[in-house]
């Protein structure tokens, strides 16, 4: 087959051109420079007639494609929940493809679907968790999160399935929560005016009197509270709710508790971060993404149920056509997509390459570096430290007016060297610095932070 003779060919190119890259991404600007629509326009606006050469097909792309990518792999980007794809995460993916394995049932790929418990049975072990949570791998947290909304509705109204949901169901989470949370619950029909934004304290916490307090008023008026939502590792300020507390309030009030760990979970692989995990053993689900902060390449988001029992009884549909008497596990049974990528085989990969200790060693790193940083920052006259720095972010603003600081990320961001984000949290303005590429180095940061005090200081 000439597309194989091509395959072998060029494909060996492709390997060099990668680890080139990975190597120094530095090469490329850290946003993507160009306007909307600058890339669509500058495409053909109908699909070829006739096949390309790869050659050519990848001249394009290094012409037209790659001025339109914001780099998150170099070490300058800074922005967000930054993190980092990895050498054997990569390797892993041309093999997923390559096989193209659909794990829609247990028999189209028995591999796709018990490396898949293997593995999150692993990163149990290694974050502390219950062994005996059953997980499977979604695309997003956003997704994970819907699941897990879905799976607390039909436990508080077992007729969702049949009848449809009831009203007046309510969830709640705090005025902090990644918008996944409300989003799922939205599209689940609980109504937004049912979704409970619960205050947090000075520290960005959840505050379980709150809490309680909205669940009386909500039972006082008719209302059915049905699910709690706590987050460790916020997206703003990366705060940690108070999960023991709320997880008592959950028991004691009978509400499925879903812990969204999406980006710090990683960090509980240190054992002496191991904390911040206090109180999910208590949890009916969590979500956590290795593609945030476990060098695995977007998409991998883990979701881990106590009772899964209850996500069949939210999703298990079985037509004709998928019946199968082998006994193996068809994850089709707990969540919405039937096809599923082999997700399982990059996490195996980066797992194995770096084991355990080689994880926690990158992340370790990395929170050293920020906490550095945060000293340096709360050294700084001109700046304020604006939440402890308890992961790999730091929040800081510049004292002075929003404007100012507003001005300042502008200016940063305008430089053509760093990419870093901004968040409005209980009304001010912050900006942020995360750390989440293995190639950002104590180096980078120094430089940032005197691009800071400079363009500060003009
Ligand atoms: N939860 C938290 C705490 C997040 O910070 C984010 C994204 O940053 C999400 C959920 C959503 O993640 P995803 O993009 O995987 O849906």
């Amino acid at each position: 087959m000439d597309e194989l003779r091509d395959f072998r060919q060029f494909g060996h190119k492709l390997i060099d051109w990668v680890a080139d890259y990975l190597e120094s991404p530095q090469k490329y600007p850290v946003l993507s420079p160009v306007s909307p629509n600058e890339i669509a326009d500058a495409l053909p606006a109908v699909g070829p007639e006739r096949g390309k050469p790869l050659d050519e097909i990848f001249a394009d792309f290094q012409r037209v494609i790659l001025p339109g990518i914001t780099h998150w792999n170099h070490p300058n980007f800074l922005a967000f929940f930054a993190n980092t794809s990895s050498p054997p995460a990569v390797l892993a993916e041309l093999l997923a493809a390559a096989l193209n394995a659909n794990g829609i049932l247990w028999k189209t790929s028995p591999a796709v679907t018990e490396l898949e418990i293997v593995t999150l049975r692993w990163l149990l072990d290694w974050m502390g968790l219950p062994a005996s949570w059953f997980g499977m791998i979604l695309d997003t947290a956003s997704t994970s999160t819907l699941h897990a909304i879905a799976a607390a509705r039909v436990a508080a109204a077992p007729e969702t399935r049949d009848a449809g949901a009831p009203g007046g169901l309510v969830l709640y989470t705090s005025d902090q929560a990644h918008s996944s949370v409300e989003k799922g619950a939205m599209a689940l029909g609980f109504g937004r005016s049912n979704v409970r934004s619960i205050g947090s304290d000075a520290e960005f916490r959840m505050r379980p009197e709150l809490l309680r307090e909205a669940i009386d008023r909500d039972r006082a008026a008719g209302l059915r509270p049905c699910c709690v939502v706590a987050t460790v590792g916020t997206t703003s300020t990366t705060s940690i709710d108070p999960v023991p507390a709320i997880a008592e309030i959950a028991r004691r009030e009978n509400l499925w508790l879903h812990i969204d760990a999406a980006y710090a979970a990683s960090a509980a692989i240190l054992p002496e971060m191991r904390w911040i995990l206090e109180g999910c053993e208590h949890a009916d689900s969590f979500v956590f993404n290795p593609h945030k902060w476990l060098m695995v390449p977007v998409d991998c988001s883990v979701l881990y149920c106590r009772r899964p029992e209850v996500l069949r009884q939210a999703f298990s549909l079985v037509p004709e056509i998928l019946k199968t008497s082998d006994g193996g596990l068809n994850m089709m049974d707990y969540g919405i997509p039937l096809g599923r990528r082999f997700r399982a085989l990059k996490l195996w990969f980066v797992l194995r390459y770096y084991g355990r200790e080689g994880v926690a060693r990158v992340i370790r790193d990395q929170l050293a570096m920020v906490r550095e940083l945060e000293k340096r920052i709360a050294a700084s006259e001109g700046f304020e430290i604006c939440a402890p720095a308890l992961f790999s972010v730091v929040c800081f603003r510049l004292r002075g007016s929003d404007e100012a600081n507003r001005a300042l990320l502008d200016a940063v961001n305008g430089s053509g060297r760093f990419f870093i984000s901004s968040t409005v949290v209980h009304g001010r303005l912050m900006l942020r610095i995360a750390v989440g590429n293995m190639l950002t180095s104590r180096a980078t940061l120094d430089e940032l932070w005197r691009t800071i005090e400079r363009l500060s200081a003009a």
